[in-house]
């Protein structure tokens, strides 16, 4: 007989953590979560640059990112664990009229919904960052309610928590399939053998299409490299500086160990599971970051690395159920936030398997969309 779970996660990255530790605290049941690697949180997760934000184009992402702020600062206490929210805040810059425009709406939006944002001016910002390069500046947002947190803790903070409530974490074990009898779900296939259950998450992160392909379904998801550069200690980088993001150039840059790091998305770069660091990437980044920060000159790089992205042609996420099978559900597509949105997808998503009315109204990023919607894109991406 093989074994039996109430409910199986394919994926241990902080979404299939933060899901299973939700669906613990509500006492769901028998909750594994199947991960293919020997650690968790080992793949987007490890490269993921630890911005947390509410400052989107879209209401439905600036929901998703307060109700999970709220969750970040009351992580360790509801948790019992150690970890850091570090609100140093989130600053955008904006060099032209366009992004102005375009901000203006968006700093309604935000103040309607209750995040706290700033509008700053070249003086403002100089005040606030003095490193930054202000000539070109026309204005900028900050929120201090945003900022930085390390993946690595928050991730093993839901593990720990969860592993407390019962949830079992099945290293080592790569799902290959899910197995459907008389259209109804009754187990995920494993190389370690089948796993009983009629219920299946597929939190897959970048490999969230090859899983869903398993049902005949096409989530409109890919894998997209994006790289990532640090630098050693800079005597000019202090603890308040923030994050940084040019929306000119989409550099993104925040205080690392004393120095930098920075990143940038190259949007040529084709969809795929390459995340070997090409160095002319490297230097794309480092020269973007010259023309913000031109004191990086003195920096000494000290390390850079390659990531997927998992991204969909709206830059939502995909949450819910797909089609089908009423069994298995989707949280997937992050698009390069799925970090700062893990406390909500875990909240919501286990609401939504309970079958209790979601904390926010995420029919906005149901898989449907694709098929009955024009997309709304989000348009502030890093
Ligand atoms: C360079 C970079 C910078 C980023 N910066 C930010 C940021 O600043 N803020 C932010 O919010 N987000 C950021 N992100 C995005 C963020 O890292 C991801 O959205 C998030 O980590 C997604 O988590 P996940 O659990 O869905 O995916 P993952 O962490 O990839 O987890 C999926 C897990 O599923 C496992 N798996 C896959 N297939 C199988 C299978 N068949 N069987 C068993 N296990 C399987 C994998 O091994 C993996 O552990 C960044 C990403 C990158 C690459």
């Amino acid at each position: 007989m093989p074994d039996t779970y109430d409910i199986i996660i394919i994926g241990g990255g902080i979404i299939g953590a933060a899901i299973a530790c939700n669906l613990a605290l509500k006492k769901y049941g028998r909750i594994a979560v199947v991960e293919r690697d020997q650690f968790l949180g080992n793949w987007a997760t490890a490269k993921c640059a630890g911005g947390i934000r509410a400052q989107f184009s879209s209401e439905i992402n600036v929901r998703m990112s307060m109700l999970s702020e709220d969750k970040f600062e009351s992580f360790a206490e509801e948790m019992g664990v150690e970890v850091q929210f570090d609100q140093v805040g989130y600053l955008f810059l904006l060099t032209s009229e366009k992004e102005v425009t375009g901000f203006e709406k968006q700093f309604e939006m935000w103040r309607r919904l209750g995040h706290p944002t700033e509008w700053l001016s070249p003086h403002d910002i100089t005040k606030l960052a003095p490193a930054l390069a202000t000539d070109d500046i026309l204005a900028g947002t900050f929120s201090r309610r945003d900022g930085i947190g390390d993946p690595h803790q928050f991730t093993q903070g839901y593990v720990t928590a969860s592993r407390r409530l019962g949830v079992k974490y099945l290293l080592e074990t790569e799902a290959v399939g899910i197995e459907v009898e008389s259209e109804k779900i009754i187990g995920v296939k494993t190389d370690r053998g089948l796993l009983a259950t009629e219920h299946v998450v597929n939190a897959a992160g970048p490999n969230a299409r090859k899983v869903a392909a398993w049902v005949g379904l096409d989530l409109p998801v890919e894998p997209i490299k994006r790289q990532i550069v640090t630098t050693a200690p800079l005597d000019f980088i202090d603890d308040s500086f923030p994050m940084v993001v040019d929306v000119g150039s989409g550099l993104y840059t925040h205080k690392e160990s004393g120095g930098l790091l920075l990143g940038w998305a190259d949007k040529s770069t084709p969809a795929g599971y390459d995340e070997s660091v090409d160095p002319d990437y490297t230097d794309a980044i480092l020269m973007k970051g010259l023309e913000r920060i031109p004191q990086l000159e003195t920096a000494q790089i000290k390390t850079a690395w390659g990531g997927l992205y998992s991204v969909t042609p709206d830059h939502h996420a995909i949450l819910g159920n797909g089609d089908r099978f009423a069994g298995l559900y989707h949280a997937a597509g992050f698009s390069g936030h799925g970090f700062m949105h893990a406390p909500a997808v875990g909240v919501v998503m286990a609401e939504l398997i309970c079958g209790e009315p979601t904390s926010i109204d995420i029919s906005r990023l149901s898989f449907e969309r694709f098929r009955t919607s024009p997309p709304v894109e989000e348009s502030v991406v890093i």
